[in-house]
């Protein structure tokens, strides 16, 4: 299972400006030498890739990409200027089809990378480079070009940033719907809507990352049916894990034993997938049992190796923009690239628990 973000999307770089015809004007000559200067070349449209953005959010809102044209050429051996680029950042891992063709015409799968998707026409010669020998006073100049024009498709399969673990009924769906709706402008967003699985936070800068659930961890332990576990390949390959504590009405269960569970569970699961670098969480602040013990379980987690344990309410908020401004941070210390390939998945049989169902099939 893999989510695409996709935007389609009209850019058209700008057109060449025409070269001039002109003449000098020398006294006692009629006609002097030819002037005209050349057109400037139209400016092209050119994505280029960054890591601080993870999805083709701004593209979604700005449909078109205009490229400025060049200016004509002008009298007394003026060129026109060049007409200005416009560069588009996407996120790394874009991937550009000619929306017509189906053709892919650029994959920017490194930071930085830059590509031309629309280039600019060329600028027309003035009538200067057009004088010879024989016509010293030439009157053609030629015409700018046309820049490119095209309908492109984008293409970005999502990557989650933030994979959620945690037992059933922490506020895991809860806390990526809050997240999600944090900015108005995130509501009409296509993803929001596809799955409840998977969020787009954003931070008003526009950096933003996506959180996704890795459902069915420990799934089946409320019923005794032994713990199965059920990873989507997307939250697997999520560069850092926020794993969600919360006080539950079962009194056989508590916030460290919990933790416990859930991360001998993890390792039983891939050892690489409980190292992965996690951030932890106690959701439902807002209930007094939440905060009654909250200093016992956060020594008896710094005891554990987990110096920081950020508390919040996904129902209220409170807290909640701490975290996710310190999950910001986190994700700065831990960025793309660094993160491990996929794990391998051990076979139904290699598993401690659980059923085959649980793996959904590589889409590829
Ligand atoms: P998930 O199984 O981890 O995805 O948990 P859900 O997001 O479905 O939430 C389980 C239940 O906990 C729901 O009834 C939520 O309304 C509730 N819940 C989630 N977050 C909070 C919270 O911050 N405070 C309170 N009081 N309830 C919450
Ligand atoms: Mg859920």
């Amino acid at each position: 299972m893999q989510f695409v973000d996709e935007v389609v999307i009209e850019v058209r770089a700008g057109a060449g400006g025409n070269g001039c015809v002109a003449f000098r004007r020398e006294k006692f000559l009629p006609l002097g030498g030819p002037s005209g200067g050349d057109g400037g070349d139209g400016g092209d449209v050119v994505f280029h890739a960054h890591d601080r953005l993870t999805t083709l959010l701004d593209l979604h809102y700005r449909r078109r990409l205009r490229a400025e044209a060049g200016e004509n050429g002008r009298g007394k051996d003026q060129y026109g200027a060049a007409g200005k680029d416009i560069v588009q950042q996407v996120p790394v891992g874009t991937q550009v089809y000619d929306d017509e063709t189906g053709e892919l015409i650029a994959d920017l799968d490194e930071h930085d990378m830059k590509v031309v998707v629309a280039r600019g026409g060329s600028g027309g010669w003035g009538n200067i480079h057009f004088a010879t020998p024989y016509d010293r006073a030439p009157r053609r100049a030629s015409e700018g070009k046309p820049g490119e024009q095209r309908r492109l498709r984008l293409e970005l399969k999502l990557v989650a940033d933030v994979g959620l673990v945690g037992f059933p009924n922490v506020g895991k769906s809860t806390l990526i719907a809050s997240v999600s709706r944090a900015k108005p402008k995130i509501a009409d967003y296509p993803f929001t809507t596809l799955t409840p699985n998977l969020g787009v936070a954003s931070f008003p800068d526009g950096a933003g990352f996506v959180i996704a659930d890795i459902p069915g961890i420990i799934e089946g332990a409320a019923e005794g049916a032994g713990l199965g576990l059920r990873f989507l390949r997307h939250a697997e390959r999520s560069r850092v894990l926020l794993h969600v504590l919360a006080p539950d009405p079962d009194p056989e269960r508590d916030l460290v034993s919990d933790y416990d569970k859930l991360m001998e569970e993890l390792t039983s699961f891939s050892e690489e997938l409980s190292s992965r670098p996690m951030m932890v969480a106690i959701n439902k602040l807002d209930l007094p049992e939440a905060r009654e013990d909250l200093d016992e379980v956060r020594a008896a987690l710094a005891e554990r190796g987990v110096e920081t344990v950020h508390a919040f309410s996904a129902v209220t908020r409170e807290g909640l923009d701490d975290m996710m401004k310190a999950m910001r941070y986190f994700l700065s210390r831990h960025p793309r690239g660094e993160a491990p390939p996929e794990p391998e998945l051990p076979s139904a049989a290699d598993r401690p628990h659980g059923d085959a169902k649980g793996f959904p099939e590589d889409p590829a």
